[in-house]
């Protein structure tokens, strides 16, 4: 979380992919007008005086809402809020990007996160046939007309057989590498057939953070580094591990204020509309709202005896309230990751700090004789001068 209020933008629900195990799209879904961006804006400049803003355009696919939308949204958000400093991003399968598109982004430095799974064959087996070539096509038109690119690479139970294949991947490419594990897709008649497993995310996060350690100077996974930045400071620093309630709001292409994206579309969890310009206090009355707190709550009596409650915070409520039919009713269902992962960082920084090698670094045997490679606290040595 860069900024400490974050705003998401829905400009649709719309997506011209058709990803297995997407959970999010709605091919009939309306486009945001600019009317509404003015709307957010005039709600934005009373809401919240003091603190810095992030907006993220997020989908749907954004882009479907075309150039002449950002070509007016930016200014406004940018200009109209600039008491709140604004800082932009954008979540996009680059298949619509186009030189225009790219230079309107690039003007407010806008640094885009689209998608890919890994090598094409399993890329487009998750993906849809076809969805490699038009991302790295569009890849290549946003990086050249000056945008920054990163890429999230989601996990299914499928492609985590193949961990491998798609470390090597993004290492061989010299990406940097974000994952997400798959989701039960709520939309579909079978909703387990792509989600990953928590024992088998746990599992795949311990990997990645050995081979982040045994390319600590040329890769970087970004979910290993922010579980390492928690651990240490003892604070979770992206949203699934940090009390995300009145931080986080995501508004859908309707001017409906949500809790996140991820409840974008659901009527049920709408807060409130910024064609009402709502108070905090008028969006602190509704059912997602209160919602949102019992999960707070239900996480300091629930994990109340895990030893990483501080940086974990139960996860992320989405994934524990939607899939129960919208109680509260356990934490995250991907808790058992969550401790593997913790557990793991947190034994190897003990082990680290009190035995014999030099601090941040650990003995590993091989078939060529013992190798050393960096420990846990070298990852954090890194992580903090880079700060
Ligand atoms: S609901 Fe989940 S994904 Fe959304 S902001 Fe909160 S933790 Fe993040
Ligand atoms: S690891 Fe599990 S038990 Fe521990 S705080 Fe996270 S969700 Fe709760």
């Amino acid at each position: 979380m860069k900024n400490p209020f974050h705003v998401m933008l829905i400009p649709t629900l719309g997506c011209p992919a058709n990803c297995e195990y997407c959970w999010s799209s709605d091919t009939n879904s309306p486009v945001m007008p600019i009317e509404t961006v003015k709307e957010i804006v005039e709600w934005l400049k009373d809401f919240r005086k003091d603190d810095r803003v992030t907006f993220t355009f997020h989908g749907g696919e954004p882009l479907l809402a075309g150039e002449e939308f950002y070509r007016k949204a930016l200014p406004l958000l940018s200009e109209g809020l600039n008491h709140l400093n604004p800082e932009f991003a954008i979540q996009t399968n680059l298949w619509l990007m186009t030189p225009e598109m790219a230079k309107i982004l690039a003007e407010y430095r806008v640094p885009v996160g689209s998608s890919i799974d890994g090598p094409e064959e399993i890329n487009d087996l998750q993906r849809g046939k076809g969805y490699y070539r038009k991302t790295l096509e569009g890849y290549k038109t946003a990086i050249e007309n000056g945008l920054s690119v990163r890429f999230i690479c989601t996990f299914t139970n499928q492609s985590a057989k193949r961990k491998e294949d798609i470390f090597e991947f993004f290492y061989e490419n010299g990406l940097v590498m974000k994952l997400h594990p798959a989701l039960p897709s709520l939309r579909g008649s079978d909703p387990d057939k792509w989600a990953l497993p928590p024992e088998e995310y746990g599992e795949l996060l311990v990997y990645l953070l050995d081979m982040s350690l045994e390319h600590l100077d040329d890769m970087e996974i970004m979910n290993i580094s922010d579980l390492c930045r928690s651990v240490f400071t003892r604070r979770g620093n992206v949203c699934t591990f940090a009390d995300c309630m009145g931080t986080t709001f995501a508004i859908g292409p309707d001017g409906a204020v949500y809790p996140c994206y991820r409840f974008v579309g659901m009527p049920e969890y709408a807060m409130g509309n910024v064609h009402d310009r709502p108070t905090m206090k008028e969006l602190s009355e509704s059912a997602a709202w209160k919602l949102m707190h019992d999960f707070k709550d239900y996480v300091d009596s629930a994990c109340s005896e895990c030893r990483h409650i501080r940086y974990c915070r139960g996860g992320c409520p989405y994934n524990a309230i939607v899939p129960c039919g919208g109680k509260v009713a356990g934490v995250d269902p991907h808790c058992p990751a969550y401790k593997r992962i913790y557990d793991e960082i947190t034994d190897r920084m003990d082990n680290e700090m009190f035995s014999s090698p030099p601090p941040g670094m650990s003995h590993f045997g091989g078939m060529n004789g013992d190798k050393e490679i960096p420990g846990v606290m070298s990852l954090i040595r890194k992580i903090v001068m880079n700060q």
